[in-house]
């Protein structure tokens, strides 16, 4: 028998997901948002979890900060298909409030699966959530922006969520832009990397 495809496998992933109950946020979702995107894509967003409209559309990052992050991707030359974008929780925490240590350790297996079925390039992690649960490192996306990390054989671009530039200003989304212009860098030589990617960090 052949081994299944990475899409095959994603797509009985995102099954399992649909009918997950392994955390507490199980008992208020309307639907649990999987992912979305291209699964053979070269660049992958991670969030935080679904808010309101994702809940209840089933897809991710399709509010407000979703319209600014399709905006920030248009000027580096990519839009929302050339990507896949997916949560560190797939389930809405009731209100918006962060997920729990709890939450997020009963779902990140599905995000590593996701990683490793994807294998993107470059995986842009968004806010102090992903950054510090790919990166293992509990200091503030503050901290740990601006740089590109080596992860598992890809690279790790951490950047501010974009409901932080909705809410924080010029400032804000002009270090998102700084940060997907890396990202963007490291795709476009993705064919033989000459330098290490903290080499290659904006702020040295
Ligand atoms: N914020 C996130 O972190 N993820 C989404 O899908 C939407 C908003």
């Amino acid at each position: 028998m052949t081994e299944p495809t990475a899409s095959e496998q994603l797509r009985v992933l995102a099954g399992v997901a649909s009918v997950c109950t392994d955390c507490r946020l199980s008992e208020s979702r309307t639907t649990v948002v999987f992912g979305d995107g291209s699964l053979t894509a070269d660049l992958m967003f991670v969030g935080e979890g679904p808010g309101y409209h994702e809940d209840q559309q089933g897809l991710p990052f399709v509010g407000a900060a979703g319209q600014l992050l399709n905006r920030l991707l248009n000027e580096i030359g990519l839009s929302r298909e050339d990507c896949y974008i997916a949560n560190v929780v797939k389930c809405r925490p009731p209100g918006n409030r962060d997920p729990r240590p709890d939450e997020i350790d009963a779902c990140k297996h599905y995000l590593a699966d996701q990683i490793r079925l994807i294998d993107p390039a470059v995986v842009v992690t968004l806010g102090n959530f992903s950054t510090q649960l790919l990166l293992k490192d509990d200091q503030g996306i503050s901290k740990l922006r601006g740089r590109a990390y080596n992860w598992w054989n890809r690279v790790v671009v951490p950047t501010y969520h974009p409901a932080a530039a909705l809410r924080g200003g010029e400032g804000v989304l002009e270090a998102i832009r700084q940060d997907l212009g890396l990202a963007r860098s490291f795709l476009d030589r993705r064919a033989g990397l000459e330098a290490e990617p903290e080499q290659l960090g904006l702020f040295g």
